[in-house]
This record gives C-alpha cells, structure tokens and sequence, in this order.
C-alpha cells in the first residue's frame, strides 16, 4: 500500500462531488468587499458563512489599530511566548479578557483550535475522566485524544444522561470534567447550561463551556450563554475565538481555578508555536472593546437572525431547533445537498456545506451564518435565491395555488 492510499474512499467521495459541482472545500474569493459581500469567480456574492456575527473584519478602529501595530511592532513575533517572550499586547489582551470574564487567569492561544487541544489534553491526565457532549467540535475530540484521561461521551444536550454517565463514575478515582458548548456549530442550537450545572455541581465535577460561538452573541454583555442564563460562576474554566465575533484569529481561556498559571509550562499547543502577530493582537484588542462597547451589534445580529431562521421555517424548511446566528437547512441526502449548495453560489449566495461524518445525526446541511452587518434587503435577496433555486431543484415543492372562489 502507498502513502495516502489509506484515504481512498474519501478520494473517492470528494471527486464524486467535484464532478457534481464546484469544489465546496475550496470555494476561492476573488476579492472580498465588505464583511457580508465578496466576489467569487466575477460574481457579486452574499456572503452567508462566514461566523462574522458581528460584522467587527472591516471596523475602521480594528484595522486602523491593526495596521499602526504592523507598522510599530512588525509583522510577525517569529516564535512562541515561552521561548521568544511575550510582547506588550499578549498582556494586554490578557488583561482585557481576564476584567471582561472577570476571572484571575486568561490565557491566549494562537487559535481556539489549539486551546482545546492545550486545555483537554493538560488540565486532566491518566485516572480523571473527561466526559464530553456527543457533538463536541473536533478540536475538544482531538484535545481529549491526545490526552490521557478516560473519554465518555454524553448524549447531546441531554442532561439526564450527563447525570448517568457520572453517577457510574462516582466510585471511580480521579477528577472529572465535563465539556459542553454554548451554542452548537452545525445546527445553531444552545446547550440546556442551567441543567447541566446541576448534574456538575450534584456529582463535583468540574465543568469546561466552549463559548466559541455564542460570546459576543448571548448575555447581557456579550459573555456568552453562561452569562446569558446566568451560571457564570459555577462554569470553572471558558475557552473562546477571535475567529468569530472578534473577527480576527486566535484562542483564550479564562479560569479562576488556582494555580491555573502552570498552564503556560505545562500546555504544549501554548508552548510549542508562534505567538499571535502584533497586528492580530491589536484589532482583538480594539475589537473586543467594540463588542463591549456597542450592544446594538448584538441586537441587530438578533434580528437579522430571526429574519433568516423564520424566512426559512416559512418557507417549509427543516433547520435547527432554535433561532440563532447559525442558521442551518437540514437537506434530505447529499445529492440534493450538493446541487442545492451549487445553484445557490451559482446564484451569488455563499453559505457552508456540511456533510456527514462533520454533522449531527449524519444529516448534511446548509449552513449558514448570519451577521449583524447583513441589511435586511440582503437578507430578503437571500431567501428570495433560496426559494427560487429550491424550488427549481425540486428541494421544495411548488406553491399549491390558491382556489379561486
Ligand atoms: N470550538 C468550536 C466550538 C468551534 O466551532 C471552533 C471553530 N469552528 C473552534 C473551537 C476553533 O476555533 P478557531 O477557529 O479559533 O481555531
């Protein structure tokens, strides 16, 4: 057997889709313009999957502020924060993040990725357990394997197998964390957190919420779900993005857990890569002010969420279970899937394709996400696409037409 032959049957599928459509895994924007319109093969294009849920890429402060770092500290740090040292805006977004969580401990990582790989992979070790929600994000998947702790698997969102799952654990030695996200990133939809503090705090384990998708989303200031249902002191560790509502790259955590600074010696994701560039750490800087600075952008984002997700509903497609920026089509099987993602950005509409094994339940999907800085008439231009492409397709069924009395 040659190298890469092992991966045949996924050659396989990727050409099948090749041939059906244009290459979904390396859509290439020509330009983009604004962070909700792109061009893509000379086509003007709605951009709708992107997770700028604030809109924050194209804000004149971040890239004014971005741009005096480049100029001021260069382009690159060329090594990691333990080796080559830590510049003066590591600390100050440590800083920030640790007085907005109000936590003694914040640590930033190169990418969210990274600091689930760090986190899950150091914080428990061989006898604990780690007991992780069935559709956690494959960063939280790759951190636990990479670590030694014993790995169960809950049921999504279903507190009351949580509950089983550690009772079964109680006798066993060793400590337990569980890891659970805020708002899921397939199908938009939001962990039962009050819940599943419960079953934490009853059987003393410790718990580990993702926010990746829901900070500068959900809670009176943008926190997060566990500010937004208000559990924020019983969740012991957060880990965030700046590749989201930040609209930047990179990774966080914040805890108030003692002796949390022993990560950074101890977490080989932390030690052993580059640190963020100046120019990143500064528009996350300035960026993660605004978010704190302007709750319309929140408010607004609220209602162009709405807008999609009941467009959508209205027009008799199966999405996820709540309304949410990340707005999901759930499509019957790949074909259709394929062909529907095709005509859309044929059709100047961009959005993501999701397929089985990345998705819940082996569903593909149409997912979407909305932003703050969408305008309504991109929102209507989008579902008016989505309804004319569905239809041709055959994906919706024509309107029954009214009878005339
Ligand atoms: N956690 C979750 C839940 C995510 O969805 C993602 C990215 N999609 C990450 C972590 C990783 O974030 P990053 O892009 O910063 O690597």
């Amino acid at each position: 057997m040659a190298l890469l032959d092992r991966h045949a049957a996924q050659r396989g599928a990727y050409e099948a889709i090749r041939n059906a459509s244009a290459d979904p895994f390396s859509v290439r924007f020509d330009s983009v313009t604004s962070p909700t319109e792109g061009v893509i093969e000379g086509r003007r294009t709605i951009l709708l999957g992107t997770n700028n849920y604030l809109g924050l890429t194209f804000d004149p402060d971040c890239i004014e502020d971005s741009v005096r770092a480049v100029r001021e500290r260069g382009t690159g740090t060329t090594g990691s924060r333990i080796a080559n040292g830590s510049y003066d805006g590591h600390v100050a977004l440590e800083k920030a993040l640790g007085e907005y969580y109000g936590r003694k401990h914040s640590m930033v990582f190169t990418t969210g990725y990274q600091a689930n790989l760090g986190l899950l992979s150091t914080l428990v070790g061989r006898d604990d357990h780690l007991i992780l929600d069935a559709d956690s994000h494959a960063s939280i998947y790759d951190g636990a394997r990479m670590g030694q702790a014993e790995v169960t698997r809950f049921r999504h969102n279903d507190p009351e197998d949580l509950y089983k799952r550690l009772r079964r654990l109680k006798d066993t030695p060793g400590e337990k964390l569980v890891v659970v996200e805020g708002i899921y990133s397939m199908l938009g939809d939001v962990a039962p957190l009050k819940e599943m503090v419960a079953v934490k705090k009853e059987m003393g384990a410790y718990l580990l919420v993702d926010e990746a998708h829901s900070m500068g989303v959900l809670g009176a200031n943008g926190r997060g779900l566990a500010e937004e249902v208000g559990v924020e002191e019983d969740v012991d560790i957060i880990v965030g993005t700046f590749s989201k509502s930040l609209g930047s790259v990179g990774g966080f955590v914040v805890s108030d857990l003692p002796n949390f600074e022993v990560m950074r010696v101890v977490c080989r994701p932390y030690m052993f890569t580059a640190s963020l560039p100046p120019a990143v750490v500064a528009s996350t800087l300035t960026s993660l002010r605004k978010l704190q600075e302007t709750p319309a952008l929140r408010h607004k984002l609220h209602a162009n969420a709405r807008h999609l997700y009941e467009g959508l509903q209205n027009l008799g497609f199966q999405t996820g279970p709540n309304c949410s920026p990340i707005v999901a089509i759930t499509m019957p099987d790949q074909v259709s899937a394929v062909m529907m993602w095709n005509a859309l950005l044929q059709n100047g509409v961009y959005l993501n394709l999701a397929l089985p094994p990345a998705t819940p339940d082996s569903r593909p999907l149409l997912r979407s996400s909305i932003s703050a800085a969408h305008t309504p008439e991109q929102i209507a231009e989008v579902l008016a696409t989505v309804e004319r492409v569905a239809r041709e397709l055959g994906v919706l069924a024509e309107p029954k037409r009214a009878a005339i009395a």
